[in-house]
């Protein structure tokens, strides 16, 4: 079985990236690819239906330093004042059973990620204006006021660092958006090497004396 790949997802609050990135698993799904979303640890509190093991590991703090010390983590980073990192032995074996990992994290984490596994494919998702970014925050109604200006000034820094990814997607239409994710993760799976990898016997069927009334 070939090595799935590994994709960090990153955006401003409001971006739209949970969204695309769990309807992206169903549409790839539909293409024969296995992608899963990776489940961070994280020190911040479970929001209201949030679950532990599905959306985050909620781990305390000397749990996560522990965690540090035994050089569990791929990357891991302070974001909005929390501690937040990405597994590595639970990375390493979603990739060796040949899924397409999904990393939802942010520009930090993406760093130390590219850093140390330069073949990650990193997507930057942008939302389509201020004021959209805006609605998108106040939206979620979960957070006080102070913690939407506070993430206003987060997504500024976030945004900041777009260049540093391979691949930009404005989310305006959220189908548009999902195809063009798609897009992404389908590519690398259609190179010539990897389809001759999986697809060899079919070419060579194709191509012996006779089989498509050549010569
Ligand atoms: P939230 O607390 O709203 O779920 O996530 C806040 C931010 O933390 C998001 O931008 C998210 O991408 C980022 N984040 C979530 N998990 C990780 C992680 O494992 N590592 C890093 N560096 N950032 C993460």
């Amino acid at each position: 079985m070939s090595q799935g790949s590994l994709f960090i997802v990153s955006a401003p609050s409001g971006g739209g990236k949970t969204s695309l990135t769990r309807a992206l698993v169903p549409a790839l799904a539909g293409h024969g690819v296995t992608a899963t979303i990776s489940v961070s640890f994280t020190t911040r509190a479970p929001r209201p239906g949030e679950t532990d093991g599905v959306h985050y590991h909620f781990i305390d703090e000397a749990g996560f330093v522990d965690k540090i010390g035994r050089g569990d983590f791929l990357e891991h980073a302070h974001v909005f004042g929390r501690r937040y990192g990405t597994g590595l032995s639970e990375t390493r074996a979603l990739l060796d059973a040949g899924h397409d990992v999904i990393l939802d994290i942010d520009w930090q984490g993406a760093r130390q990620v590219k850093r140390e596994w330069p073949q990650a494919i990193g997507i930057f998702i942008v939302p389509p204006s201020v004021a959209e970014l805006e609605r998108r925050l106040r939206g979620r109604s979960q957070d006080s006021e102070d913690v939407i200006a506070e993430r206003m000034r987060e997504a500024h820094e976030e945004i900041s660092h777009h260049a540093e990814y391979d691949y930009l997607i404005v989310n305006e239409n959220f189908e548009q958006a999902l195809a063009e994710m798609a897009a992404i993760f389908l590519e690398p799976r259609l190179r010539s090497q990897r389809q001759l990898a999986r697809h060899g016997e079919l070419v060579a069927q194709l191509l012996a004396p006779g089989a498509s009334g050549g010569a």
